[in-house]
């Protein structure tokens, strides 16, 4: 089976700049690749005709396909509907759908009608147009020498609409792709090196067609196996062998056996039990709450949270003794104790995380410096204290803790 190729061509100003974050090609990269079609480049240039020109050529050269996202707004800066034309020798047309569509949502926003939202209806004559259900700016889809080529808006959700409802399944219809499936272990407590250690065996007895990778997230480590194969059924079964295989190596380090996030994790746990959990967040302030109720149903076990970041509030809305702060600090075992006792007293949970450290860039001192964290997890009956180092900026270093908490948590209620 031929491997079926696809560049994305991002297309604005912004991107080039940082001031947008390219996540239009990755989305797009991550829907790809689960339909067994290989990303081939990803390209972000400027808002500028020769960049475009040049780039479409040149990535048409190596990929059977060429996504592009961006430029298609109504205003100066986008020129790609124009340079389209150019590099498909075609000239701009006006699409009555499309004009009606345009008609229709500023009549229901009530908006007035300018020349320029007129003219999103314009598309160059060569193009199959993509109705775009979220917002102006159609899709356009092109067929050159054998190549496909398509062009949308760089509104991720418009973009992701557009994609969803007809470039992907018409690509799909189009080619003939393998089945790629992935299945991803979470472990913890392990580096990766003694990971890849004790899986050196199953690593080598892999065959060519099911790779593994490793990718360290936080203090978690995912360990992804890959399988490509002609049909999707008997690929599924093959990875299945192999990740279970896998699975038995590991099954002292293991958090989940797929992909989720710590808040889900940690969620599964506390449903199946039957119990609730609450937080008193001093450093990460809100971090650990907000990814416990990332995860849809939290509700059934997630009951509320302090975020403690003074003083002041440590003592108020917890209880922490003025004496045990001025003692030991606010970074301190003595505190993120008390801080729990308060928690699991105020929130009325079975389970509570308490927070407190020095997330950086100032605040540090010798004794206490930038990146000292301190943690509490349990219940009344249990509890754990942890202290660590953190040596990472300010986001990262609260990343880390509300990981590190999650999962201290998760293993205290396991053991
Ligand atoms: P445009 O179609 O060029 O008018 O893009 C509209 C908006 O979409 C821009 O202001 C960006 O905020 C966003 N955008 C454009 N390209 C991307 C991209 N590759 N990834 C994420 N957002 C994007
Ligand atoms: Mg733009």
């Amino acid at each position: 089976m031929a491997k079926v190729t696809t560049s994305i061509i991002t297309i604005g100003d912004e991107l080039l700049i940082g001031q947008t974050i390219d996540t239009n090609s990755a989305w797009m990269a991550q829907q790809l690749n689960a339909m067994g079609i290989w990303v081939h480049r990803r390209v972000a240039i400027g808002d500028r005709k020769e960049d475009i020109l040049e780039t479409m050529a040149k990535e048409a050269a190596v990929s059977d396909i060429v996504l592009i996202t961006g430029g298609l707004g109504p205003t100066a800066d986008d020129i790609t509907k124009p340079t389209l034309c150019e590099y498909f020798q075609t000239k701009l047309v006006q699409h009555e759908p499309t004009l009606q569509w345009v008609l229709h949502i500023f009549e229901s926003r009530g908006l007035p009608l300018l020349q320029r939202n007129i003219d999103q209806a314009m598309v160059p004559e060569a193009c199959t147009v993509i109705r775009n259900e979220r917002g102006t700016a159609p899709g356009m889809w092109f067929e050159k020498d054998g190549k496909i080529y398509v062009s949308m808006p760089g509104v991720p959700h418009e973009m992701k609409g557009i994609m969803e409802s007809y470039v992907l399944p018409q690509l799909a219809a189009h080619f003939n792709t393998p089945a790629v499936l992935h299945h991803t272990l979470i472990t913890s407590g392990m580096g990766e090196s003694f990971v890849a250690e004790r899986l050196t065996a199953f690593e080598a007895g892999l065959p060519p067609h099911i790779r593994l990778a490793y990718l360290p997230s936080y203090s978690l480590l995912k360990l992804r196996l890959t399988a490509f194969g002609a049909d999707k059924v008997t690929t599924a079964a093959e990875l299945t062998i192999y990740f279970n295989e896998m699975k038995l190596l590991l099954e002292d380090i293991t958090v989940a056996d797929q992909d989720i996030a710590i808040g889900e994790v940690l969620g599964r746990i506390l449903l199946e039990k039957g119990k609730t959990v609450g937080t008193a967040e001093s450093c990460t302030g809100g971090q650990i709450a907000a990814w416990i109720t990332a995860v849809p149903g939290s509700s059934a076990y997630y009951k509320g949270s302090t975020i403690t970041y003074s003083n002041e509030m440590k003592m108020k809305l917890l209880g922490v003794k003025q004496e045990t702060l001025q003692t030991y600090g606010a970074v301190s075992e003595e505190t993120v104790k008390e801080m729990l006792a308060g928690a699991l007293n105020t929130l009325e949970v079975d389970y509570a995380i308490a927070v407190s450290g020095i997330m950086g860039p100032d605040g540090g001192t010798n004794e206490k410096p930038v990146g000292t964290v301190w943690m509490a997890v349990g219940s009344r009956d249990a509890m754990v204290t942890v202290k660590h180092h953190l040596r990472y900026d300010r986001e990262r270093n609260i990343q880390m803790t509300a990981v590190y908490a999650m999962n201290e948590l998760r293993k205290l209620i396991l053991q």
